[in-house]
């Protein structure tokens, strides 16, 4: 019989190479990493949870429902949304028990077979609740029961998994119109994990938003600055900045369906401003309007000091009856095709080789890694290159990720790992998975004598913590 029929997928050797020479490289590269702590510096936990302490509800609500992986593939298979928890935004019925919703987990765990979701929640099931056992219908209640038994015990609240983590710094994203009380709260309490906030302004600057001109004149009531004026606007702006950065953000993150910036004058601005403000705005004018910010952000980021992140590529909500029964940020979202190198452009040419500016460049568009991106990272003094993303954050992305860009970006114009996640226990395991396939990659260079050993195990602590620690500015302050 298999050792592994029955149990999860765990072996201390996965996603190792299966030769064996090299994966003996890659077990000696890993044991200099795997308990290094973790720098989070993007993702998307609640601060609530820190500032609070209380105790997470119930398997259901702290495993399942911060996951939108999860339900885009039961979506895919026809298994109701409701089934899993999912609120209809018309008050229709759906299920609330967190059993009934683990049950449905269960019954199709199998389709998780192969995806990094699968590696993710049963690292986190056997590491912080110590379950060895295959979920599946017959296991379900089972190890719901264990679950609810452990989540009642001080060891489980959030402060104490943030320990048990080992995580150094933890970045969530907030919009400028947060007041951050959640941080606030933080800063105030002797508790010593430190959970930093990021600005992600998309509310405020995409004028294809509903509530696009609603939120600058939020922006004017929270900063006392007349939002009504394009230079007004954008002093709002670095004042909640300013704001962000005073509760300890080092970053900004920007999601923008592209990468597009532009570099108008002033008085192209105020005109576009005014037709963004009065909802006027075509669709060319939005991106404008969306680009242009980038830049201004990009000249805040000088000033201040905060390092920026462009995270663009996504069609998010793109089904349209999802959105309309379930709303927003379902599961629904699908990368588009990205451009880069005219669409940076005018925002390189005025900062590109400003060393004070940070910008940090994602992609859900894996061709342009090596046509693009990875050039462009290998030249520009302010530009890095994000890793791998979302759908590519997973054993092939990042191999992929290493394999596209090394050659031509190296390995210091990339700036470590970002978990990029609502699903808090699947941190550690996050994080897990792409020092395993970084070493694994590394290994593999180091048997084609490409790197000497001693060279790798530097390059895997880089990569693991000193890159991220750097680039996100995360020294302790
Ligand atoms: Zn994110």
């Amino acid at each position: 019989m298999n050792s592994m029929q029955g149990t999860s997928s765990l072996s201390d050797d996965r996603l190792f190479p299966p030769e064996p020479a090299t994966r003996e490289i890659a077990r000696r590269l890993y044991s200099e990493v795997r308990s290094l702590p973790i720098l989070s510096p993007h993702g998307h936990t609640d601060a609530a949870w820190f500032a609070r302490n209380e105790p997470f509800a119930d398997p259901a609500s702290l495993l399942i429902a911060p996951d939108h992986y999860l339900f885009r593939m039961l979506h895919s298979q026809g298994i109701p949304l409701e089934s899993v928890g999912i609120r209809p935004v018309d008050g229709a019925p759906f299920e609330s028990s967190s059993r009934a919703i683990w049950r449905v987990l269960a019954q199709h765990w199998h389709l998780f077979r192969g995806t990094p979701t699968r590696m993710w929640l049963e690292h986190a099931l056997a590491e912080v609740f110590g379950i060895r056992e295959r979920l599946g219908p017959t296991s379900a209640d089972r190890i719901h029961d264990q679950i609810c038994d452990c989540l009642a015990r001080p060891e489980f609240l959030p402060r104490a998994l943030f320990e048990k983590f080992n995580i150094e710094v933890l970045a969530t994203t907030e919009s400028p119109l947060d007041s951050l009380a959640h941080h606030l709260a933080l800063r105030k309490s002797t508790w010593r994990g430190r959970v930093i906030t990021t600005f992600r302004p998309d509310a405020v600057v995409d004028p294809e938003r509903e509530d696009f001109a609603t939120n600058v004149t939020n922006l004017a009531t929270l900063t006392g600055e007349d939002t009504r004026s394009w230079s007004g606007y954008l002093r709002a702006l670095q004042v909640r900045r300013r704001y962000f950065a005073s509760l300890g953000a080092t970053a900004t993150d920007h999601g923008h369906p592209s990468a597009a910036t532009f570099d108008l004058n002033r008085s192209e601005c105020e005109a576009l401003f005014q037709k963004a403000l009065s909802g006027d705005a075509s669709p060319s004018e939005a991106e404008q309007f969306r680009g242009q910010l980038l830049t201004e952000m990009a000249a805040m980021s000088i000033e201040d000091g905060l390092v920026m992140q462009i995270h663009p590529g996504a069609w998010r909500n793109h089904d349209p009856r999802v959105l309309a029964r379930f709303g927003r940020d379902k599961g629904a979202d699908i990368p588009t095709r990205t451009e880069y190198v005219h669409a940076l452009k005018p925002l390189l040419d005025r900062f590109g080789d400003d060393a004070r500016l940070t910008l940090i460049v994602f992609t859900l568009d894996e061709s342009t890694y090596s046509r693009e991106l990875a050039p462009m990272a290998g030249h520009y003094p302010a530009l890095k290159l994000g890793p791998a993303w979302w759908f590519f954050d997973s054993p092939e992305g990042i191999r992929n990720y290493r394999e596209r860009t090394t050659e031509t970006a190296g390995f210091y114009n990339t700036v470590g790992f970002n978990d990029d996640t609502r699903a808090f226990l699947s941190i550690p395991a996050r994080h897990d998975v792409a020092r395993r396939i970084d070493c694994a990659f590394l290994a593999q260079w180091v048997a084609e004598h490409r790197l000497a050993e001693d060279e790798a195990v530097d390059i895997a602590i880089d990569l693991s913590y000193r890159l991220a620690k750097r680039a996100y500015k995360l020294e302790t302050p």
